[in-house]
């Protein structure tokens, strides 16, 4: 009998009847000869408003506390579906992290998990039971909580079905899958297929939010194919996997944006060798990720560099950047909140030249003034002002002929 792992959001699990829902399908899912693992997000908005409520204790939590708190949401949808499952009749069993053996790394609010000890849950699913665990979280060897980051159930999910050595991964959210462009911005958007773990990772990477990105790269190193699908319709959704012969590939697979960051640029810089890693090992060591970098060509041995971090992480960056300010001697620093980074991914546009070139045609069109640019053999980003960031992603969308109606695609 096969294994399938169904991950459903918060969105999914959002109220009671969202809940009898999820049980239903998985019911459903096992009536069809599998056996069935889900798990489950926390209830609607719980991680935020835990977040907030933690914030009005202290500004600055204990992370260790953090991971604590935040690990009980999963800890109610599970035990709440499980009680749903009963009613209809079937069997289930619910479990937390710590239960099933997820091990993690000790970075608590953004672990990575090392190993997954599946032995309980085969158990459990050899009695015919189905299996559901708590998403998010997990347990360091010294018997800590932890959480996985935002989005982590997703790589739960994953984890889960590179260990079970599941026939199916499918993450239900409350989109009928990944779209080539975000639908509330591009109404006409369509669903993808089929797409490659690289071109999902760019796209996660960019500002799609439908997967974890660290659950595309754990599927990505473990073989897992995973399936974005509709807790709410019977869409096929998207299925994302390795690039293979037949695969319909469009030269573009999505335009993505991502208003979230900030950029900064520390003028006058002395340009001189070892500068660039007396700018980014501080801000490295105090864990604060940088995105895009551009450094100016030098004038007069002096030089700007600029570049772009989460807008969350500014708060904790600014004190390092006046240090490194003074340590350099620079000019100074500016901060710009409001930008935002559009961003064309597609595997095709490998084997096609001049697509850089239309993508920066398009917005100049348009006229929205370029800020950064960043490339990646299958990705295309650029910095733009926030308020020209709708137009862009219509514009490329409709340049590159995304819509439901015009796509069109060359298989290889
Ligand atoms: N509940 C967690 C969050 O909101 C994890 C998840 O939903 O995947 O980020
Ligand atoms: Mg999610």
């Amino acid at each position: 009998m096969g294994i399938v792992v169904q991950k459903f959001g918060g969105s999914s699990v959002a109220d009671v009847d969202k809940i009898k829902n999820v049980a239903r399908r998985a019911v459903a899912t096992k009536a069809e000869g599998n056996s069935v693992v889900v798990v489950v997000s926390a209830l609607g908005d719980t991680t935020d408003d835990l977040v907030e409520l933690a914030h009005q204790i202290s500004e600055k939590p204990p992370e260790r506390e953090m991971d604590m708190l935040l690990s009980t949401g999963e800890q109610i949808s599970v035990a709440l579906l499980a009680m749903a499952i009963h009613a209809l009749g079937h069997e289930a069993i619910s479990f937390t992290g710590y239960q099933v053996g997820i091990l993690t790394d000790d970075s608590h609010t953004k672990a990575k998990i090392l190993d997954v000890n599946s032995e309980r849950i085969l158990q459990e699913l050899n009695k015919g039971k189905i299996v559901i665990v708590a998403g998010f979280q997990g347990v360091t060897i010294d018997n800590d909580i932890t959480t996985l980051g935002r989005g982590g159930s997703d790589t739960t999910a994953v984890a889960l079905a590179a260990s079970l050595k599941a026939d199916k991964c499918e993450i239900y959210t409350d989109v009928d899958g990944v779209f080539t462009a975000d639908p509330r911005i591009v109404p006409d958007a369509s669903l993808v297929s089929e797409i490659t773990y690289e071109e999902m990772l760019e796209m996660a990477a960019t500002g799609a939010k439908v997967l974890q990105l660290r659950s595309v790269e754990y599927g990505r190193n473990n073989g897992v194919i995973i399936n974005v699908r509709c807790s709410f319709t019977d869409c096929a959704g998207t299925v994302v996997k390795e690039e293979d012969q037949g695969m319909e590939r469009p030269i573009i697979s999505g335009v993505t944006h991502d208003a979230s960051e900030g950029k900064i640029t520390i003028f006058g810089v002395p340009d001189r060798p070892g500068i660039a890693a007396k700018v980014f090992r501080p801000l490295a060591a105090s864990n604060i990720n940088v995105d895009m970098i551009v450094q100016n060509v030098s004038y007069e041995g002096f030089t700007d560099i600029s570049f772009t971090l989460g807008l969350d992480d500014v708060p904790r960056a600014e004190p390092t950047i006046q240090e490194i300010v003074r340590e350099l001697g620079a000019r100074g620093y500016d901060y710009n909140k409001d930008i935002a980074k559009v961003s064309i991914i597609g595997a095709g546009m490998k084997s096609h030249p001049g697509v850089a070139a239309e993508m920066f045609d398009v917005l100049a069109k348009n006229e929205i003034n370029i800020q950064m640019i960043s490339t990646s053999p299958i990705k295309i980003a650029c910095v733009i002002d926030a308020s020209n960031v709708e137009t862009a992603v219509r514009a490329l969308h409709e340049h590159f002929q995304l819509s439901e109606e015009a796509v069109t695609s060359e298989t290889l």
